[in-house]
């Protein structure tokens, strides 16, 4: 029956497969011989299978242990060298019809205030990000044709990208909403979104229909078949993810590496990011009702070994976590993080009073851009407002050959110099702006190629005249 590259989820992700996988890392986790190999097979840099990840998983030795994470520390440097890219959600509106338990926008939640952001409204989130410093945004809504039809995120991402206030831009849409068809994904990528990004939430379908009892996202076939819809729609950077706490973590890091693999499979191009978000406080959802919530040390672990399985694929990490964890996870391979981040439906312009509240979750990194950005550099990493690959139609597998072929090191880097010197121009505080500038003269000597050093010198002059949005 397992089948990875059939387009049949129950194939693809197939239960007995996934069950047989964990009896394999179960009865492997002390073979020293097997997991001695299986790092060796990592250390090529081509990435594991389920189930040889599987047994790095299980494995309790806290020697290997370390060797999984300085081989991840070592895999994150030689490819995303201590480049991190930031972004931020923008909430469209939480109107929702599903019943997905662990989600405070759930159709029973009456308490909750349902807010829709109009076209006006954008435009003041749109500049409140734009001031902060944000060029790249991930537009979050709930499901309910009725309220938010794709019409209406077509309408939102047109109205996003035409804002241009003082020397602000969003360069890059990344669209998280609801599994949809084929027509609408199309209609995406033409309205020029960047990431098409869907959670699976679980892999494990029964334990899917019991957290998703009603509403279009409860058929968890139409749900794990979303992203090869998106493909057949064009969209070629698509965004996995699963909500830790929900099921048994290894079910779920071997369902994930599936997904991966069948997205190889199927498709010739794997995923373009993953997310890790951990289940949080928010209105009517206690996270302590889910058994399956795993600790930060486990955290870590499945953040490293994601970095080791799919080296080509970015790692995001949101505000969900607190400082402490992000700056645990960040060496380990997570390359892209957001920052000031709100999750009510227009939190970036006005405060909500207590009554009123439409956050998703409770945010636990609640610092400024400003200070996330410092915080970053004072950790040696680069802060990268980069959105150049898909506006150069570096995607799918366009981006991935680049990346193989580690020719995308003289792209990003300077890329992420420029616009880091952007933000250091526009927006920064001075002590932030002091480190930054001295941050850029020493990574400039990290552009691979001497020609391409000169000419980002020569941009970097440029942008301290004023000229903006230079890219390679
Ligand atoms: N409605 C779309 C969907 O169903 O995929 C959009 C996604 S929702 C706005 C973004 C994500 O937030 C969900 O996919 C879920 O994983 C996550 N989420 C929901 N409730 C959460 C909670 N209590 N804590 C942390 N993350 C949560």
């Amino acid at each position: 029956m397992y089948n990875p590259s059939s387009l049949k989820a129950e194939e693809f992700i197939n239960h007995e497969e996934i069950i047989e996988t964990l009896a394999y890392a179960d009865a492997n986790k002390d073979n020293l011989e097997l997991i001695d190999s299986i790092l060796e097979k990592a250390k090529e840099r081509k990435g594991l299978n389920h189930r040889e990840a599987s047994v790095l998983l299980a494995c309790d030795n806290k020697e290997k242990i370390e060797e999984m994470y300085a081989l991840a520390q070592q895999i994150k440097q030689d490819f995303y060298g201590n480049r991190i890219v930031m972004f931020a959600p923008l909430y469209l509106s939480n109107y929702c019809i599903n019943g997905c338990v662990y989600c405070p926008y759930h159709i029973s939640n009456k308490h909750i205030a349902r807010k829709k952001l109009t076209q006006e409204e954008i435009k003041r989130e749109v500049i409140a990000l734009q001031d902060m410093g944000h060029k790249r945004l991930a537009l979050e809504a709930g499901e309910d044709p009725k309220n938010n039809p794709i019409e209406y995120i077509l309408e939102c991402i047109k109205t996003i990208y035409s804002i241009k206030h003082k020397n602000g831009a969003i360069r890059r849409v990344n669209v998280n909403i609801a599994a949809t068809t084929v027509e609408e994904y199309r209609m995406l990528k033409e309205a020029g979104i960047g990431t098409y990004i869907l959670f699976q939430e679980t892999y494990h379908k029964e334990s899917y229909e019991k957290l998703h009892p009603y509403g279009p996202k409860s058929n968890y076939a139409y749900h794990t078949e979303a992203m090869d819809r998106a493909m057949e729609g064009g969209i070629d950077d698509v965004g996995l993810g699963v909500l830790f706490g929900l099921e048994m973590y290894r079910y779920e890091f071997a369902g994930l590496l599936m997904h991966a693999e069948h997205l190889e499979a199927a498709h010739g191009v794997g995923p373009h990011t993953i997310s890790v978000p951990r289940i949080k406080r928010a209105d009517d959802i206690d996270p302590t009702a889910f058994d399956n919530g795993i600790d930060d040390e486990t955290f870590a672990k499945i953040c490293a070994l994601i970095r080791i399985c799919v080296p080509y694929t970015g790692m995001i990490i949101s505000t969900r976590e607190s400082q402490a964890v992000r700056e645990k996870v960040l060496k380990l391979g997570v390359s892209q993080i957001s920052g000031a981040s709100r999750t009510s439906v227009g939190g970036y312009c006005d405060e909500e009073p207590e009554e009123e509240n439409s956050e998703q979750f409770d945010v636990s990194d609640k610092r400024t851009l400003d200070e996330v950005v410092k915080w970053l550099m004072e950790m040696g990493c680069i802060p990268s407002f980069c959105t150049a690959c898909y506006r150069e139609g570096r995607t799918g597998d366009r981006f991935m050959s680049l990346c193989k072929s580690g020719q995308i090191q003289n792209c990003c880097q300077p890329n992420a110099l420029m616009t880091l010197k952007e933000y250091l121009m526009d927006y920064a505080s001075e002590d932030t702006k002091k480190i930054g500038e001295a941050l850029i003269q020493a990574e400039l000597e990290n552009i691979p190629k001497e020609k391409v050093k000169e000419i980002c010198k020569e941009n970097l002059a440029k942008i301290e005249q004023g000229i903006r949005d230079f890219r390679f």
